[in-house]
C-alpha cells in the first residue's frame, strides 16, 4: 500500500478514531445472477416497519428504547478515491440522484472536493485487510465496509466507504448500493427475506422498491432525530402506510416517492421523468 494509491488514508484514519458506527457487508452466500433492474414489489406495512426498525437502529442497540435515528441534515458530497474507483463514479451518481429525490437533500459526486462529506475509497487488498482487521472480528468475511460519524444532534457529518479494488464489477455494484445505504443512517440489516440492497449475502446492485420506501421514510420531515425509538416507529408506520399507498399502483415508484427533483436530473433524463434514471444500466 502506498499513500498515493490511497489518498484518503489520513482522512480515513481520522474517521476511524471518531468512529461511531462501523458496518460490514458479509461475503455473499452464493453467487448472484446479474441484476439488470431490481425494483421488486413493495412488501406489506408490517414487514416494512419491522425491517425499518432493524435497519435504522444499530444491531447492538436493538433493545434500547432510548436509541434514536441518525440522518444527514446537510448536502452530501462524495469523492471517489483510489486506483480503479473512477469508473464507478457514474454508478454512484445514479444512486445519488435517487437519494436526492428521496431525501430532499443535495447529493453530488464531484471529481474532487476538499470539503467532501463522504469518501468512497477503492483500496488495494493489503490496506483493505489491515483496515478490516482493525474493525471486525472476522475480516475475511467482510466484503466491503463503511462508517459514519454524527454530531450530538444525530446529524451525520461524515462517512467513509471502503471497497477493495480487486472486486469484480458486480460485487462493487453491490458494495456501493449496500454501503451507501448504510451511510444514510441505516446501521443495521433487514431480515433475510426482506428484498433490499442492505440484505447480507444476497443483495442487489440497486435500491429495491422496499429500499426507496425505507429511505424516503427515514428522511420524512415528520421523523426527527430527537424522537425515541417508540415514537420513531409509530411515526414511520404512519409515513410508510402513506408511501405504500402512493407506490401501490405506480409504474414509477421513485417519482411517486420523491420529495424533490434531483438537481442533477440533466445527467439522467428530462426533468420530471424519474423513469429515465438509468437504474437499469447497472
Ligand atoms: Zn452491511
Amino acid at each position: 500500500m502506498t499513500r498515493s494509491s490511497n489518498p484518503g488514508k489520513s482522512r480515513w484514519l481520522a474517521a476511524t478514531i471518531a468512529i461511531t458506527v462501523a458496518i460490514a457487508m458479509a461475503a455473499p452466500l452464493w453467487p448472484e445472477p446479474a441484476q439488470s433492474q431490481a425494483p421488486g414489489r413493495p412488501t406489506n406495512i408490517g414487514n416494512l416497519v419491522r425491517n425499518f426498525e432493524r435497519m435504522a437502529f444499530p444491531e447492538e442497540d436493538q433493545i434500547e428504547e432510548w436509541s434514536t435515528i441518525k440522518r444527514w441534515a446537510t448536502p452530501i458530497s462524495a469523492v471517489v478515491k483510489g486506483d480503479g474507483g473512477a469508473e464507478y463514479r457514474t454508478k454512484l451518481r445514479v444512486l445519488f440522484a435517487q437519494l436526492e429525490a428521496l431525501t430532499g437533500l443535495e447529493f453530488s459526486v464531484p471529481e474532487s472536493d476538499s470539503a467532501a462529506t463522504t469518501d468512497v475509497i477503492f483500496s488495494d487488498r493489503d490496506w483493505y485487510r489491515s483496515q478490516a482487521a482493525r474493525s471486525f472480528q472476522e475480516p475475511d468475511q467482510v466484503q466491503c465496509f463503511s462508517n459514519t460519524s454524527a454530531n450530538i444532534y444525530g446529524e451525520i457529518q461524515t462517512a467513509t466507504v471502503v471497497i477493495p479494488n480487486d472486486l469484480g464489477t458486480e460485487r462493487v455494484g453491490e458494495c456501493l448500493a449496500h454501503e451507501i445505504m448504510h451511510t444514510l443512517g441505516f446501521p443495521g440489516h433487514p431480515q433475510r427475506t426482506f428484498y433490499s440492497a442492505l440484505g447480507n449475502g444476497n443483495s442487489p446492485e440497486v435500491f429495491t422498491v422496499n429500499d426507496l420506501i425505507i429511505i424516503r421514510a427515514l428522511y420524512d420531515p415528520r421523523l426527527t432525530t430527537a424522537m425515541l425509538r417508540d415514537e420513531v416507529l409509530a411515526t414511520a408506520r404512519i409515513v410508510m402506510i402513506e408511501l405504500l399507498e402512493r407506490v401501490k399502483d405506480s409504474d414509477d415508484p421513485l417519482g411517486a416517492l420523491a420529495q424533490r427533483q434531483p438537481v442533477n436530473w440533466w445527467e439522467f433524463g428530462r426533468p420530471g421523468n424519474f423513469g429515465d434514471l438509468p437504474a437499469a444500466r447497472f
